[in-house]
C-alpha cells in the first residue's frame, strides 16, 4: 500500500522503518525538507500542516494516512476521515485535557481532581496548571502549592488552563495499545516510566511489574480505545499510587514509552500499528527480557559516545539537524537477563 504519513519525525520515521519491512511505499509531509522522515520516504512533500492544496496531494498519492503527533488540524482530519484509521474522535480528545478527562470519569476511570481554572479559583493545594491544549512535554505547566505560588505564576491571558490535583505518585506507567480493523485489541508489556524535567528519561520493562496494576491499567485501556472507535496503536499514561491507577493522559499514535518494543518484544509498537491501518490482523506483543529505553536529548552527546562502547545495546538516532537542549535526538535500548545488569549498563552509559 502507499501509506501517507502526516508529520516528519521521530515517530514517523520508525513507522515507515516499520512499513518498509512490510513492503509498502511511504509519502510524508512536514514543513521541514530535513526531518527524520524526508531522506527515508519514497516522496516528500515539504509543506505546512494546514496547506489544505498539498494535503489534497498527500491524499491523492495514498491508500491510507496516519499521523504521528497530535497537533495536525482537526477539520482537516474530519475531511479525509475515511482515509485515516485513527479517526478524529482520539484526536479531538487528545487535543484537550479537560476533554480528556471528562471521558475518562464518563467511563468510570479514575482521574485526578480537576476543573478549569477562571478567576484564578483554585478548588485544591498543591495542583498543577497546565495549558488545556497545545502542551507536551511539561510545557506550559506550573506546579502551584499555595496562593503565593499563583502570583508568580507566568500565565499567558490568551490560554485557557485546566488546574488538576497534584498526586504523589509512586510510578508512571503506560498502555501501548493496539487495535485492528477487526476489533481485535493487543497490549504491550506495561513499562515504568522516569521522567527528568518532565521528560521521559528511561522506561523499564520487566516480568515483574505488578499484575494487578497491569490488569486495572489494560482494563481501563481497552476501555477507552473501544470508546474512541480507535485503529491503530495508542498510547496511555497512568499514574500508580498503592494499587491504585489514575488516568493521565491518552496520545492517538505510537509514543516513546513504547519505543523498548522494537527490540524487547516479539512485534513493535509501530509494526502493530501498520499492520492495523493497512487492515491486517495485529500480533500479539511477548516480552523477550527485561529492556531498558533511555531517551537522548541535545544536551546528551556523551551518551552516545559511552553507548558506542558498550556491547549489546541498540543506538537508534532520528537524523535531526540540530543538537537542541531537551530535543529528543535519539534512544537507546538495551535487553539483559539480570536487573542488576540493567543498572551497571545504565550508569556506564550515563557516566560523564
Ligand atoms: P505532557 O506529557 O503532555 O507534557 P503530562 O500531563 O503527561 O503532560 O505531564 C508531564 C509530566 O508531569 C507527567 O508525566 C508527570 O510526571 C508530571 N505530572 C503531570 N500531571 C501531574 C499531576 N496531576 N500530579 C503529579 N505529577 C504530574
Ligand atoms: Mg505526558
Amino acid at each position: 500500500m502507499n501509506i501517507g504519513i502526516i508529520g516528519g519525525g521521530q515517530l514517523g520515521l520508525m513507522m515507515a522503518q516499520a512499513a518498509k519491512l512490510l513492503h509498502h511505499k511511504i509519502i510524508s509531509l512536514d514543513p521541514n525538507p530535513r526531518c527524520p522522515l524526508a531522506s527515508f520516504s519514497d516522496l516528500h512533500i515539504t509543506a505546512s500542516y494546514n496547506d489544505l492544496e498539498k494535503i489534497e496531494y498527500l491524499v491523492s498519492k495514498s491508500d491510507v494516512i496516519t499521523y504521528e503527533f497530535e497537533n495536525v488540524d482537526l477539520d482537516l482530519i474530519s475531511k479525509f476521515e475515511k482515509l485515516i484509521p485513527q479517526g478524529r474522535r482520539a484526536l479531538e480528545i487528545s487535543k484537550n485535557r479537560l476533554l480528556e478527562k471528562e471521558m475518562a470519569e464518563k467511563l468510570g476511570i479514575k482521574t485526578a481532581k480537576f476543573h478549569k481554572l477562571s478567576d484564578e479559583n483554585i478548588e485544591f493545594y498543591p495542583c498543577i496548571i497546565k495549558t488545556t491544549t497545545g502542551g507536551y512535554d511539561g510545557k506550559g505547566q506550573f506546579v502551584i502549592s499555595n496562593k503565593e505560588d499563583l502570583k508568580s505564576a507566568d500565565f499567558d491571558i490568551n490560554k485557557e488552563y485546566i488546574v488538576e490535583e497534584y498526586i504523589s505518585f509512586d510510578y508512571e506507567s503506560s498502555v501501548i495499545i493496539t487495535r485492528d480493523s477487526f476489533g481485535r485489541i493487543e497490549c504491550f508489556p506495561t513499562p515504568i516510566n522516569n521522567h527528568k524535567n518532565n521528560i521521559l528519561n528511561t522506561s523499564l520493562v520487566t516480568k515483574d511489574f505488578p499484575m494487578i496494576v497491569k490488569k486495572k491499567m489494560e482494563e481501563y485501556s481497552k476501555k477507552i480505545i473501544e470508546n474512541l472507535d480507535y485503529i491503530g496503536t495508542m498510547a496511555i499514561e497512568y499514574f500508580i499510587t498503592n494499587e491504585d491507577v489514575i488516568f493521565n493522559e491518552l496520545a492517538p499514535r505510537p509514543h516513546n514509552s513504547g519505543h523498548y518494543s522494537i527490540e524487547g518484544c516479539s512485534v513493535s509498537q509501530f509494526e502493530n500499528h501498520i499492520l492495523a491501518i493497512t487492515n491486517e490482523v495485529i500480533k500479539k506483543p511477548v516480552l523477550l527480557n527485561n529492556t531498558l529505553m533511555l531517551n537522548i536529548l541535545g544536551q546528551d552527546n556523551t551518551y552516545i559516545e559511552n553507548a558506542k562502547k558498550t556491547n549489546n545495546i541498540y543506538l537508534h538516532m532520528y537524523g535531526k539537524d540540530e543538537f537542541i537542549t531537551n530535543r529528543k535526538m535519539g534512544h537507546i535500548t538495551f535487553l539483559r537477563n539480570d536487573l542488576e545488569d540493567i543498572n551497571q549498563t545504565l550508569i556506564h552509559i550515563t557516566k560523564e
